[in-house]
């Protein structure tokens, strides 16, 4: 799963590019190219874990946005049980 505060665009702040990138709708700027493998979790990288940003921020995350497929799981885990 990504951060759910992850967008891309192509401007903002006065900042425009060709192609969207990657843009942190929390700290409202592009994020650093080092930074993008925590927003997208990859290798052992949690965007929940290893961001200050998004930890910070994380009472302000959308509802749905962060536990839709946890939920989801969920259910279907405890049905396998029953
Ligand atoms: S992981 Fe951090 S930097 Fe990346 S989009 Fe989420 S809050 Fe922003």
């Amino acid at each position: 799963m990504t951060c759910p505060f992850l967008a891309y665009r192509s401007e903002a702040n006065d900042r425009q590019f060709d192609e969207p990138r990657a843009y942190c709708e929390a700290a409202e700027q592009f994020v650093q190219p080092m930074r993008a493998d925590i927003c997208n979790d990859r290798y052992d990288l949690s965007h929940d874990e290893h961001c200050e940003i998004y930890l910070e921020h994380a009472d302000e995350v959308p509802a749905g946005t962060e536990t839709g497929d946890e939920t989801e799981n969920a259910g279907q885990s405890a049905g396998d049980d029953a």
